[in-house]
């Protein structure tokens, strides 16, 4: 990558939301879970846009305080009432059976029926999404005013899965950088038909991975696909020494509705890619909302864990947990739209940009201002607001270009976007009134970890 800012321009095309929507509607209606074919299904997919390295960890392998669990799939479900009728049945919606049932095949009262099935009163025409990975049990999902309107009679009750000793499936792609120093960026594939959450964050990171294949970057970018919580821990637990190269990143979730913008920073709270996140979310325009790190959310929990303490945030659109159509039938595939999932795009391709182009520079005349009229620099750029804006981003960068001050340190202290900064030096570089310090952005101690 080179400093002109040209990855955004390159990486952002103009029907991207379209581009994203149609792939979460094509991985929608698959059936998802921790393990099983739904999860291997969803990454051929990813696979069909980008060269991914699919890995298969067997049942019982011990990952960390974890292990790998049992395979689930599933045929089919139904619940029958005594007139033959199939008042649920999986094949219209896979939120009907809570993942991970274990199978049933029996006739029973409404009564015995109704301990395993959930509801949500206070949304009677939704159905719940709910998982029992770690304790054997079956229930079914649905709208609470079906279940009232149930007779008291005898029902056909099927649930045809199978667990079973089998593996665990995650895919990862890496598009390499200059140097081995990586970029993680995380989506959980482990949901069934829920759009927002996640197949949005897949859909939206496929698209990344496949518009970065062939560009020049400066870090390597690591995409990984893998079902939340056990899957980024059997990641880690196999890439212990390799999860060092990781510099900045991403976990990407719900990135397809209009509320937001959400970035949740990483443990650490000062990380580059938690001050690049809060510099574009901050002049976006939109009204975004940047919280400190929480231990409860998605698979940043494992990544900022304190045994690996990596810089990797969340970003998201609404924060989870907040919207009435979390984990259930309403988030589908109206719930995203493409005017959402191209600003989500275009705010990670943003922040992408400010850590691949952030860099020291150093004031070549930093005696008393260098006079700037002279050179015509005053005014060259744009029109009136923009060339305000220039004029101080020029004052700012020779200021505290002594080559120990970021352009990200100097986006934030001149409140200006980094991409007024970065224009800004490349035109005084150009000029011959900075030059390129000896000290580089990611020397620890110095550069970005340093506050003006
Ligand atoms: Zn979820």
């Amino acid at each position: 990558m080179n400093a002109e800012g040209y990855f955004r321009e390159k990486i952002v095309k103009e029907d991207i939301g379209e581009e994203i929507l149609s792939f979460a509607a094509e991985i929608y209606p698959i059936c998802r879970s921790i393990t099983g074919n739904g999860v291997r299904e969803t990454l051929r997919a990813i696979g069909a846009h980008v060269p991914l390295e699919i890995h298969e960890v067997p049942t019982g392998t011990a990952v960390f305080d974890w292990v790998i669990p049992q395979e689930w799939n599933i045929r089919g479900a139904y619940i029958k009432n005594e007139r033959g009728e199939k008042i649920v049945d999986f094949s219209r919606s896979n939120l009907h059976v809570m993942s991970f049932s274990v199978p049933v095949r029996q006739h029973m009262s409404l009564t015995e029926l109704k301990q395993h099935v959930y509801t949500l009163p206070d949304q009677p025409d939704l159905i719940p999404y709910r998982t029992s990975y770690y304790a054997e049990n079956w229930a079914f999902c649905m709208p609470h005013r079906l279940l009232e309107s149930l007779r008291d009679e005898t029902y056909e009750v099927v649930i045809d899965s199978h667990l079973q000793d089998g593996h665990l499936t995650y895919g990862e792609y890496l598009h390499r950088g200059r140097t081995e120093e990586e970029f993680l960026l995380s989506a959980h594939v482990c949901h069934p038909s829920l759009a927002n959450d996640n197949c949005s964050g897949v859909a939206l990171l496929t698209q990344l991975a496949k518009h970065m294949e062939g560009m020049q970057t400066r870090y390597s970018y690591r995409f990984l696909f893998a079902p939340g919580t056990i899957g980024a821990i059997t990641w880690l637990a196999r890439n212990e020494q390799r999860s060092q190269r990781i510099k900045h990143g991403l976990v990407v979730s719900m990135v397809g509705d209009g509320g937001g913008p959400t970035y949740k920073k990483s443990r650490r709270g000062d990380a580059r890619i938690d001050r690049a996140m809060a510099q574009t979310l901050r002049h976006s325009g939109l009204a975004p909302s940047i919280l400190d790190f929480s231990p409860y959310g998605y698979d940043e929990r494992q990544y900022c864990s304190p045994g690996f303490n990596l810089p990797v945030g969340l970003f998201q659109r609404s924060r989870f947990g907040t919207i009435p159509h979390y984990h259930t039938s309403a988030d589908n595939l109206d719930f995203i739209a493409p005017p959402h999932l191209a600003v989500s795009y275009r705010l990670i391709a943003e922040a992408i940009e400010i850590i691949e182009n952030d860099a020291i520079y150093r004031n070549t005349m930093p005696k008393c201002e260098p006079q700037l009229g002279r050179r015509g620099l005053y005014g060259m750029i744009g029109g009136d607001k923009d060339a305000a804006a220039a004029n101080m981003a020029m004052l700012w960068i020779l200021n505290l270009s002594d080559g120990m001050h970021s352009l990200l340190d100097i986006a934030e202290r001149a409140n200006l976007p980094f991409a007024v900064i970065q224009r800004t030096a490349q035109i005084l570089l150009h000029k011959g009134l900075l030059v390129t310090s000896e000290i580089a952005v990611d020397e620890p101690g110095v550069s970005g970890d340093m506050r003006p």
